[in-house]
């Protein structure tokens, strides 16, 4: 049975009670979780805050090397972690493991740049005094992190955050905690001192709330919605909490008439479908040029109806169900609004119908058409598998277009010509453009949204600046 971690031990919740974490592909117990409360969120601040002086004052060479080995024992474990996400998360076991590696390598990216962090030294005007400006760790950070990447996201987290002297205590979401769990636990193993990495389970209006409240706590980062963010931010103003928000998106995606149209289609089901549509950075709407609308569609619409819909742990399975019947529900919903407002749809539009899927929360992968630009799903972030396309007559209706959101997270464009391309990237109101690529986010550079879609930059080098304080020192000589 899982346990919370903290003090590098394990803790069962104060009141005893368990929560059932369930297989949403066909909804079996994986596991259960303590249902903590704040009093456990209390207890696991109270450890980072003990073990902070001491894991701030070990050699950054010391704190990465421990990182390094964390990172292989997390690569000796990789398919009992994979197996365990899908098993909990619903993807396919492919992007499991595909989202282990890449947790090992955020660890090893950040272990690299820990005898890096430098500080200036800065003449003065007064003579017989010299400024210096050096980076300090901030303290206690809560890691809050959303049931989509339940792994990677905890990683651009603490890797940044311990590796610059922090120490943390995870929230994981309360319906995917197990894998995250167990690479705490591999972490601790690999010798991280007890209290440096906690790990605290139950609701988020509970011990979510208690960590943002927490006056031990000195920066939260946040992963999930918009609407919690929001909250996040308000609660942690209260105490000038420093605070990273990565929120919610409605990634543009454009293809021009001179666009590589089999690549731009081949793109867009992994943009669109990868994870079931649950990611933040999915193209959530597609504008295509009316030149080659047609064509495009029907190239795109034949890959989608050959991706195989099944059980992540199943070899062939290219897209597993949707995490929780929750969200099922919500783009169903969102597709029968569409529809009512005269959509057409090219393929999907439903659950399937083979019997293997009955007991999950499966739904076919979907393409719209002829969509109204005030339905549901052209206005608000649809997380799930289903695409509304519209068609444009040039670049300036589709950056407009694409622009007309309170989300700005990422954007993307396919075109054969540069100076197209440029403008568009320069133009796209959002915190990553891709030019004639998937839209993969990669741990070098910066990931952050403009607008509603978050508030600071994780992973790249500017996320240290997001665990550090900057401290001036004056020197008389
Ligand atoms: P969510 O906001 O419901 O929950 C996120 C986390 O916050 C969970 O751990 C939850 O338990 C916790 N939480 C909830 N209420 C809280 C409170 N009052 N105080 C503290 N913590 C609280 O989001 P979700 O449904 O898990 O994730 C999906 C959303 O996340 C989507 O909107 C998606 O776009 C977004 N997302 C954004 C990024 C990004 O990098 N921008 C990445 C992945 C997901």
């Amino acid at each position: 049975m899982a346990q919370m971690i903290v003090g590098g031990k394990a803790r069962e919740a104060g009141s005893r009670a368990r929560t059932e974490i369930r297989n949403p592909a066909n909804g079996e117990v994986v596991d259960t979780v303590p249902r903590g409360d704040a009093p456990d969120a209390d207890a696991a601040v109270e450890a980072a805050a003990a073990a902070f002086p001491a894991w701030a004052r070990t050699a950054p060479h010391q704190r990465a090397a421990l990182l390094q080995k964390g990172a292989a024992l997390i690569g000796a474990h990789a398919a009992e972690l994979a197996t365990l996400l899908t098993r909990e998360q619903g993807k396919p076991l492919r992007e499991s493991s595909l989202e282990i590696s890449r947790f090992s390598d955020i660890l090893r990216y950040y272990a690299g740049l820990a005898d890096k962090l430098r500080g200036e030294q800065v003449p003065l005007a007064e003579r017989g005094k010299f400024g210096l400006v050096v980076r300090q760790p901030i303290g206690v950070c809560a890691a809050i992190v959303p049931w989509n990447y339940p792994v990677h996201l905890m990683g651009s987290k603490i890797a940044p955050a311990l590796i610059a002297g922090n120490t943390v205590v995870v929230k994981p979401a309360s319906t995917t905690p197990l894998t995250a769990i167990r690479c705490v636990e591999l972490l601790n193993e690999a010798g991280l001192p007890p209290g440096v990495l906690n790990v605290v389970t139950g609701p988020g209006g509970t011990v979510g709330e208690a960590l943002l409240t927490h006056p031990l706590v000195r920066k939260i980062a946040f992963t999930g919605e918009t609407a919690t963010g929001r909250h996040v931010m308000a609660v942690a103003a209260h105490e000038i909490k420093r605070v990273t928000l990565e929120l919610g998106g409605s990634d543009a995606m454009i293809v021009c008439d001179d666009a590589d149209l089999d690549a731009a289609a081949a793109a867009t089901v992994i943009n669109r479908f990868w994870n079931a549509g649950q990611t933040c950075i999915a193209t959530k709407r597609l504008f295509v040029f009316d030149a080659v609308a047609d064509e495009f569609l029907a190239k795109l619409v034949g890959r989608v109806e050959r991706l195989k819909v099944g059980d992540g742990l199943a070899k062939d399975t290219r897209m597993g169900p949707l995490h929780t019947a929750r969200q099922r529900d919500e783009v169903e919903a969102m597709v029968a609004d569409a529809v009512a407002r005269g959509a057409q749809v090219l393929t999907g539009g439903a659950r399937p119908d083979d019997p293997a899927c009955a007991q999950g929360h499966f739904y076919l992968p979907t393409v719209l058409e002829r969509v109204d630009p005030q339905s549901r799903i052209a206005r608000e972030e649809c997380f799930g598998p289903a695409l509304p396309v519209f068609r444009v007559a040039d670049l300036d209706e589709a950056i407009a277009r694409a622009n007309d959101s309170p989300y700005g997270l990422g954007s993307s464009v396919w075109t054969a010509d540069l100076a197209r391309a440029q403008e568009a990237a320069a133009r796209l109101e959002a915190g990553y453009t891709w030019v004639n690529a998937v839209q993969i986010d990669y741990d070098e550079l910066p990931f952050g949204g403009y607008k509603q879609s978050g508030y600071g930059k994780e992973r790249g080098t500017e996320a240290l600046d997001y665990y550090t304080e900057s401290k001036s020192i004056v020197m008389a000589t």
